[in-house]
């Protein structure tokens, strides 16, 4: 008879590493999990600082006594080490040291790979079922041996919730990570799971996070959940804080491709804290999945019109790319300028296929976004033609993208906003533009300050960039790439 995917739930109520490094060793020895090889654990850091960004990542705590318990468990292991690649183009050596980890590596003498700073390497996927034959990894992900991944529980405003099979768009440097980051994203993030699978997942659900995936709010769940299987783990998950699983799209995707259960049936939950209890305690645990057009309805000048999408799967809503991106974007202005929404200028964001006429405000400036869009009409007396670039996954070659790399991409960016400064409106493609990208629009258009040069990060965020290129350019080197 097959054996049921077990899944733990523990207790945990505060970050104190000794009692963290203490729940996980149980629960690995429980699991029968030991590390071995080369060991790599991969904790979720899209952003952090500890007063901007504080709920956004896994707390240093969480990854102290997970790397204790890794190193209490191992047996033959040739190196233990954490690896990350954090977000929206950001060097991940910065958002490392904004989470306190360098402490915590120096602790325990982990080293740390910034998969920023690595060599890119194919990994072929094999089941047909994925957007492509190969995903480009960095070298030490398709050299670990024992992949450890280590979540934040948060709540996400494109995907519904970010787990253990989500927490894996972070190993794609940014040159890849954008590829299928658009409608296809729920699609991309189960290709992440068929090349690459952790073989033990604990996820920091000590203080979770509701609705945004780089400002969450936090929400005390009080609990470390583990498991061996993704799929297994990102159901138990759902559960707790009354998700259907059938909603959390990437997760059907993974398991109808055989990578695991998402009927619960299916799995053995069991742990210290019953999944009925969690469940009490998260009946107000808040998600934000609202369309733009929607969210920013009220209370803002920012308004937005959303067309029709190019895929027949997500037609009226493309939830893995630009809409998102431009909310995050706004989350990222409230988390520098709490007054932003208020004293952001008329700006109409378009978005999609549009037919038929927009009533544009006089005053208003425009934002047609992605290569999807299009639109014909007039601003202000003049004829506007908006064409769509848009390609479907096949006809983009992941081994001939952009290096999507922060400095280049902002200096691109503050020219097309400078060379269209006088215009009433503006197309800024990309499928999807990036958050980053949307923060340089809105700051033109909107005449918000622009939060990159923002005096609480400009300084350490570009000398983080620079080490990082300089450490790049040797690792390449020495690789011979
Ligand atoms: S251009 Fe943007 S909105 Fe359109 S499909 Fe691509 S990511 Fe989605």
């Amino acid at each position: 008879m097959e054996t049921r995917h077990k899944v733990l739930i523990m207790r945990c109520d505060g970050y104190d590493p000794d009692v963290i490094g203490g729940i996980i060793k149980e629960g690995m020895e429980e699991l029968g999990v030991v590390p071995t090889g080369k060991v790599l654990l991969k904790p979720n850091v899209v952003i952090a600082h500890p007063q901007l960004f504080p709920h956004a990542f896994t707390r240093k705590e969480f990854l102290d006594g997970a790397i204790w318990a890794s190193k209490a468990r191992a047996e033959n292991a040739r190196e233990i080490a954490v690896g990350e690649r954090c977000g929206i183009t950001l060097p991940t050596r910065w958002a490392f040291k904004n989470a306190g980890y360098p402490e915590v590596l120096k602790k325990h003498r982990t080293k740390a790979y910034y998969f920023d700073e690595v060599k890119q390497v194919p990994v072929n996927l094999k089941s047909g079922a994925a957007l492509r034959n190969t995903m480009f990894f960095p070298k030490p992900i398709a050299e670990t041996d024992f992949l450890i991944n280590l979540p934040k529980f948060k709540a996400h405003p494109w995907c519904r919730l970010t787990l253990s099979l989500k927490n894996f768009i972070g190993i794609q440097d940014d040159r890849h990570r954008l590829v299928d980051h658009n409608v296809f994203l729920e699609h991309k993030i189960a290709d992440l799971q068929e090349a690459v699978q952790p073989k033990f997942i604990a996820i920091d659900a000590i203080t979770a996070g509701q609705k945004m995936m780089l400002t969450p709010t936090p929400f005390h769940m009080g609990a470390i959940v583990m498991g061996t299987n993704s799929c297994a783990v990102d159901t138990v998950g759902c559960h707790m804080v009354h998700v259907d699983p059938e909603d959390l799209i990437h997760l059907k995707h993974a398991s109808t491709r055989g990578l695991g259960p998402m009927n619960i049936d299916e799995i053995e939950v069991s742990g210290d804290f019953p999944l009925e209890e969690v469940r009490e305690r998260t009946t107000n645990f808040e998600f934000c999945l609202e369309t733009i057009d929607k969210y920013f309805s009220d209370g803002t000048n920012l308004r937005c019109t959303v067309g029709k999408f190019p895929e027949k799967h997500s037609s009226d809503y493309c939830w893995g790319g630009c809409p998102g991106a431009l909310q995050e974007a706004m989350h990222l202005f409230d988390a520098f300028h709490p007054e932003a929404r208020q004293t952001i200028k008329k700006v109409h964001y378009v978005v999609g296929r549009v037919q038929g006429p927009i009533a544009f405000e006089k005053d208003e400036k425009i934002l047609f976004a992605g290569n999807c869009t299009s639109w014909k009409g007039e601003i202000n007396g003049k004829e506007v033609t908006i064409n769509s670039s848009y390609k479907p996954p096949r006809a983009v070659d992941e081994r001939k993208t952009k290096t999507n790399d922060m400095l280049v991409k902002t200096l691109a960016t503050l020219w097309s906003c400078f060379r269209q400064r006088k215009s009433d409106y503006v197309h800024a493609k990309g499928c999807p533009v990036s958050v980053g990208d949307h923060v340089h629009y809105l700051s033109m258009l909107g005449k918000l300050k622009n939060v990159n040069f923002d005096p609480r990060i400009v300084v350490s965020l570009n000398i983080d960039y620079w080490k990082m290129r300089f450490y790049r350019a040797v690792n390449r080197w020495l690789t011979d790439e």
